[in-house]
């Protein structure tokens, strides 16, 4: 849909919610839509980044399709959403470009980045197929090599969403004020993003039909959320130990990057797992079926960088370690390119709204 189209949707379906306002006790999104008479381009974005997509309201609304207003609110904010993640993307031609990522360009950006990798082990350590013993990674990609190709993506990754972000919260943050300033927000909104408060409206459970509520979604969505601060916790803690204590990998199972990146992958391996099996299993009405391909080209990166990850881990000392690991390395670099113009960038958005929101800027 184009951006007129989905802005004159986003106006209609909220004019007649603003109307209605049955919903208003579901989430954020009613009662910072209340506080609006019109809805401009900046406001749709934000109300559609405080949506968690819960879908409550699509089945309590008695305007919803096959009635003539075709009320669906979830779908509307999550076409929306979709559309501001690539209007504050920067760069915004990325943005463009990766809109229509699928899993069969997330499979060819490992590809390209594991055969990278592999270039990168032939040319400055140890050809990968002739793994050492003992599990060093670095004799086959040099740690130097290893750092200054890791750290220049994962910058540009951290600087691509923060100025998206910023963008984002500029625009947002000019709208009506609340009947006053609250304080403690940032906590506020971040223990709401944490704990994902407004996944789940009226229940302890989503939504993931017409009377049917199950954790699943809830579920998957922590385990990949703390799985993947696990893996940072990690990587953190390793780069710790090497650069400040000068302790080298490989590390013991028992050390605490090697716990923390296991327990981390396997969350991930199994959140990943139930994000897809739940996607599959809701109620189509209350997605975005041209986020499909974000949806699944992220979760296909996240469970082949964990997946790799844990077979390093028990592979290491095996003569297969060389060939995982260029696999690993490429897939992680490939998770990361696309970081900000995928779906990793809706915790970012969806905490900076709720922020926005709590501090009483509605
Ligand atoms: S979703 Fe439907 S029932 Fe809920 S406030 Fe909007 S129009 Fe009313
Ligand atoms: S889908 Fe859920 S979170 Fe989104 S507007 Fe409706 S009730 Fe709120």
């Amino acid at each position: 849909m184009r951006l007129d189209e989905l802005t004159a949707n986003g106006t209609h379906t909220l004019t007649v919610c603003n109307a209605c306002r049955y919903c208003e006790q579901y989430c954020p999104v009613f009662p910072a839509m209340e506080q609006r008479t019109s809805f401009a381009r900046v406001d749709l974005a934000y109300l559609a980044n405080l949506c968690h997509n819960c879908g409550e309201c699509l089945y309590a609304c008695q305007y919803a399709p096959p009635h003539e207003f075709g009320i669906n609110v979830p779908r509307t904010l999550a076409e929306i959403r979709l559309a501001s993640y690539e209007e504050y993307a920067w760069p915004r031609p990325l943005g463009i470009v990766f809109r229509d990522h699928s899993v069969i360009a997330a499979l060819v950006l490992v590809s390209a980045f594991s055969a990278m990798m592999l270039l990168v082990a032939r040319l400055t350590g140890q050809p990968a197929p002739r793994a050492p013993s003992g599990g060093d990674f670095y004799a086959i990609v040099p740690h130097g090599a290893m750092v200054a190709i890791f750290g220049a993506v994962f910058a540009f990754a951290v600087i691509a969403m923060a100025v998206g972000v910023t963008r984002f919260v500029r625009d947002v943050a000019g709208g009506p004020k609340g009947p006053q300033p609250r304080t403690g927000s940032a906590w506020r909104a971040l223990g709401d993003a944490v704990t994902l408060r407004h996944l789940h409206a009226t229940g302890p459970d989503c939504v993931s039909g017409e009377e049917e509520r199950r954790p699943w979604r809830r579920w998957s969505h922590h385990l990949v959320l703390w799985g993947f601060l696990l893996c940072f916790a990690s990587t953190s803690v390793a780069a710790v130990y090497h650069t400040v204590f000068g302790w080298i990998a490989p590390y013991a199972y028992t050390s605490v990057p090697v716990v923390l990146g296991s327990f981390g992958g396997v969350a991930l391996l199994a959140g990943c797992a139930g994000l897809w099996v739940v996607r599959a299993r809701r109620d189509a009405a209350l997605g975005d079926p041209s986020q499909d391909g974000l949806d699944r080209s992220f979760i296909t990166l996240l469970f082949i960088a964990s997946l790799t990850g844990l077979a390093l881990l028990v592979l290491r000392e095996s003569a297969m370690m060389g060939r995982l690991l260029a696999v690993h390395l490429g897939s992680v670099l490939a998770l990361f390119v696309t970081l900000p113009y995928g779906k990793f960038v809706h915790g970012f958005y969806r905490i900076a709204a709720l922020w926005v929101y709590e501090r009483g800027r509605t």
